[in-house]
């Protein structure tokens, strides 16, 4: 991902870099092709150009132009301006080995809250990899030391319970014959309580929350369907389980590889649910990186987690420093 972007990046600036002397002329030229590389990586026209201009703005309203090396200066305009367009200063240190997860980074989308259990909604298109993060995010608090319960209140995709059962068993507990749409992950022996939900969502959702406080788990984690569009139906479930749950993080998971389709389906998401945070999945594949650099601008929530990969440890807290240092090369 950023591949062509960071190419891109790297010819318009080097219109204004190693230059002892550059002209508002200068700057506007790079601006012209930093807007274009913006627009081929799939970012929003209004975005793209709001970005240029703040950007030339600093530049050429302050003492850029006259100072030792003003390209270099440009660059880190440039380079400030990425950071603000992902989300901000970086939530993460990049060392954290929990990559993360720890508490005061992104792991605050999952606070810890007394009494428990953090009830974490997930809601996304079919398709998005919602299954799949409540799964990695379900091993990455388990290696913090919380214990979680999966509900998988997905009934839309036939197999997205199936999923979920073996994403809960590969975490490493027992999952619970006879329990219907809960996961336990801790007490294998207290899972027999409940029995088999009963197909509505809405109910799945109830009972694995009842399940999670009746066996003290840290976090509930709620899986819910999705569709290929957004639609009433979808919207009205989604809202109906968001009532009977009462989630204290909403995140949403968008597909890297659909672009501004992703960004569009955020902000119809946001409308309708309270959305707190957004999981981009499938950041190891080569898109364009349109959805990373518009969905804070668009919605106004950040980034809190990005998916790497299909295995379970392929999650990571969202460094927007980072990124835009590999954007600029
Ligand atoms: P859901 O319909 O939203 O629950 O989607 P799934 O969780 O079933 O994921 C759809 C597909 O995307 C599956 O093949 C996943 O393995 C894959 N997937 C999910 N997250 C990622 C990711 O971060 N990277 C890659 N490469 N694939 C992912």
């Amino acid at each position: 991902m950023f591949g062509n972007l960071s190419d891109k990046f790297e010819s318009a600036l080097r219109k204004v870099s190693g230059k002892g002397k550059i002209s508002e002329g200068n700057i506007a030229e790079a601006m012209e092709d930093v807007r274009e590389a913006l627009l081929e990586a799939d970012v929003d026209y209004e975005i793209a150009e709001a970005f240029v201009g703040r950007v030339s703005q600093e530049a050429v309203g302050t003492e850029v132009l006259e100072s030792v090396d003003p390209g270099q200066q440009i660059i880190q305009i440039v380079h400030e301006e990425l950071v603000r367009l992902l989300g901000g200063e970086e939530a993460v240190k990049d060392d954290d080995p929990t990559g993360g997860l720890q508490a005061g980074g992104p792991a605050d989308a999952i606070p810890r809250v007394s009494p428990g259990p953090t009830v974490v909604m997930v809601a996304g298109l079919q398709g998005s990899g919602k299954t799949t993060t409540c799964g990695k995010l379900a091993a990455a608090l388990k290696k913090q030391g919380r214990s979680v319960t999966l509900g998988a209140a997905d009934l839309q995709r036939p197999a997205a319970v199936t999923q979920l059962r073996v994403l809960s068993e590969q975490v490493g507990s027992d999952a619970c014959p006879g329990t219907g749409e809960v996961f336990f992950h801790g007490e294998p022996d207290a899972c027999a309580a409940y029995g088999e939900a009963v197909g509505v969502a809405v109910e799945v959702a109830k009972r694995a929350l009842a399940a999670a406080r009746a066996h003290k788990a840290d976090v509930l984690i709620l899986d819910t369907a999705g569709r290929l569009h957004l639609n009433d139906e979808l919207m009205k479930e989604l809202k109906r389980v968001e009532r009977a749950v009462g989630p204290h993080q909403v995140l949403l998971v968008l597909d890297a590889m659909t672009g501004q389709d992703a960004v569009n389906s955020a902000e119809a998401f946001d409308k309708q649910l309270e959305i707190d945070g957004v999981v981009l999945t499938k950041f190891d594949s080569d898109t364009r990186g349109g959805a990373a650099l518009s969905v804070r601008e668009v919605t106004g929530k950040p980034i809190r987690f990005v998916g790497t990969g299909e295995t379970l440890d392929a999650l990571e807290g969202f460094h927007p420093r980072r990124i835009a240092g590999r954007i600029l090369g």
